[in-house]
């Protein structure tokens, strides 16, 4: 009777380790798997390394960085011991990814490197926190510093902090930078330009909100926002889904939609953009997307990375990586919980120029 019993408990913890097998095996795995299609290379998941994973795969992605990172003589690296400087295990780690090497995790020194500067192993994070931490390390820790304030350039949105007086119509501004941009979400359903567009939309203070007004000398109503000055090559869009209320986060999986070539020109009004003229350069192609699934409390971080070599989309997932298409990428828009949701975006600036080489 026990025997029967124990067989028949055996066989179904069976069935349902083959299962958890199949979904979680090389997301865990300490074995040297992972795959590779197309130059992109599966990463190992490393001590929950999952979201420094998908941004691995997304700043592999990023030509711009690699040339950038790529002229930095390491030989003289600043007075930062080597196994604590970021940009410098960062270069390495994204060299060995675009090498035909072997090496089943090549990104465990630049792990432990960031391990060692408070980005910690076994521990889940924020993409868009540790993306910008990336790139403040790049700023701090780089001996070069012309080439880190370059690599900044690549990625920063210059804006107006814009403040006007409705009484007496005297404007206060302020220039400052955006690393990525923090699109606030609707519940429901949201558009890429809607949330752009919002972004950038001056807020009428009145009444309890009024403003001191420097020229009248008292509070007055008065316009206040952001406005645009200039886009970078690479724009980081964060689309904030993760709402902190009384000490509790919760998750936004409203649903998204984001296009794959966007002219934020057209997004954008002439009240929103500082200065008296569009700039013609503001069209962009979508090239990577990294996705979280799972909620505030635990969740998984993969990328959509669109392939330069042969304009087609892959999905990195740690270890593994797979050929992806567009529809697939589209399930990111979210909309129904449970999926993977899309929640950073990296458009890269067409330049007009190599668009015409290419066609002619
Ligand atoms: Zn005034």
């Amino acid at each position: 009777m026990g025997e029967r019993r124990q067989t028949t408990m055996a066989g179904s913890g069976l069935s349902r380790s083959v299962s958890y097998l199949d979904t979680r095996t090389y997301r865990h795995s300490t074995s040297d798997y992972y795959s590779r299609i197309q130059g992109l290379r599966g990463l190992m998941n490393y001590g929950l390394s999952c979201c420094v994973n998908a941004l691995l795969q997304s700043f592999s992605a990023t030509h711009e960085l690699l040339e950038l990172l790529n002229k930095w003589d390491t030989d003289d690296c600043g007075a930062l011991d080597k196994a604590h400087n970021v940009p410098l295990q960062l270069q390495r780690t994204l060299q060995t990814m675009q090498s035909q090497g072997l090496q089943p995790a090549p990104h465990q020194d630049f792990l432990r490197c960031l391990d060692r500067n408070n980005i910690r192993l076994f521990k889940q994070h924020d993409a868009d926190e540790v993306f910008l931490s990336i790139l403040n390390f790049i700023q701090e820790q780089m001996s070069d510093k012309e080439l880190a304030q370059e690599i900044r350039r690549l990625y920063m949105v210059k804006v107006e902090e814009y403040l006007q007086c409705l009484e007496c119509r005297f404007i206060e501004s302020a220039t400052s930078y955006l690393l990525s941009l923090p699109l606030p979400l609707c519940e429901g359903n949201n558009t890429l330009e809607e949330r752009f567009r919002d972004f950038f939309e001056l807020q009428e203070l009145k009444n309890m909100d009024e403003c001191f007004c420097n020229r009248c000398g008292e509070k007055q109503p008065a316009r206040q926002g952001l406005r645009l000055i200039e886009l970078p090559p690479v724009v980081c869009i964060h689309l904030k889904r993760f709402r902190s209320t009384d000490g509790y986060t919760k998750k936004l999986h409203s649903k998204v939609s984001f296009p794959q070539t966007i002219d934020f020109n057209k997004v954008l009004g002439p009240e929103q953009v500082s200065g008296n003229f569009l700039q013609s350069e503001w069209q962009y192609n979508l090239y990577a997307v990294i996705v979280h699934c799972g909620s505030a409390m635990s969740g998984h971080y993969t990328a959509y990375i669109k392939h330069s070599g042969d304009n087609e989309w892959y999905h990195a997932d740690d270890s593994r990586v797979h050929k992806a298409k567009w529809e697939e990428v589209k399930y990111t828009f979210g909309g129904s919980r449970g999926d993977g949701t899309a929640y950073m975006l990296l458009y890269r600036r067409i330049e007009k120029e190599k668009e015409l080489e290419c066609s002619g």
